[in-house]
This record gives structure tokens, C-alpha cells and sequence, in this order.
């Protein structure tokens, strides 16, 4: 089963997303269509995620947005970087002070 099919649930190990650079250059001139839907300003360019603020979208979007929309498949987990949802959540909070997380996306 691909990684990225591993299902949201309480206390299951999430990974943070990372782009294949590989994929990613197979769309020319890197489309950028990852960048403008990260609820948390996570991919500073078309070609790196910082895993300081990917929450595998924890908080915004109950399914990683990059993912959903790369034409390439390159964004994709990295098991570098191993967090629970509760760790995740906190994450969101310490990124958005004073907001509150969507329902259904933690
Ligand atoms: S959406 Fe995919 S192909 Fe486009 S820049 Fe982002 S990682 Fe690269
Ligand atoms: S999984 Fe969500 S938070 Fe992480 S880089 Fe992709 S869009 Fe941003």
C-alpha cells in the first residue's frame, strides 16, 4: 500500500509531507500548484516542504492538499519526520495563535 494511503485516526504516526524533486521536475518549470493551497505556508519553494510547519494539513483539511493536487505525485510522506495528530495539532496551534482548527481535520 502506498504510505500516502496511511489513514488519519487517533494516536496513528503521521509523517510529513516532502516533494520528490525527481516527480516534481518531470512538470515544467515547476508548476507551483502545491504552493498557494498549504494552509500553513509550509512550501517556501516548488520544491521543498519545511517539515518545521507541514502538519500533513492537521487543522485545515482532513487530506493533505499538496498532494491532492500535484500533477506529478511528488508530494508525498517522509518518514524522516514521524509525528502523532496530537503533535501535529500542536504544531497548527503554535503556527495559527488564537485560531481555531477546522472540525473533522484533527
Ligand atoms: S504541484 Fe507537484 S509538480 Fe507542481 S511544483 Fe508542486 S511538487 Fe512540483
Ligand atoms: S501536507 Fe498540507 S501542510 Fe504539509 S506541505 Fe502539504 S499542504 Fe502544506
Amino acid at each position: 500500500m502506498p504510505q500516502f494511503f496511511i489513514q488519519f485516526g487517533k494516536g496513528t504516526p503521521q509523517i510529513a509531507y516532502k516533494i520528490i524533486t525527481g516527480k516534481c521536475t518531470t512538470v515544467p518549470w515547476h508548476c507551483g500548484d502545491c504552493r498557494p493551497g498549504c494552509p500553513n505556508k509550509a512550501i517556501s519553494t516548488a520544491h521543498a516542504i519545511d517539515p518545521g510547519r507541514c502538519t500533513e494539513c492537521v487543522g485545515a483539511y482532513d487530506k493533505p492538499q499538496c498532494a491532492q493536487v500535484c500533477p506529478a505525485g511528488a508530494c508525498v510522506p517522509d518518514p524522516a519526520h514521524r509525528e502523532t495528530r496530537a503533535q501535529l495539532l500542536r504544531k497548527w496551534r503554535k503556527l495559527h495563535p488564537g485560531e481555531k482548527p477546522a472540525p473533522g481535520t484533527y
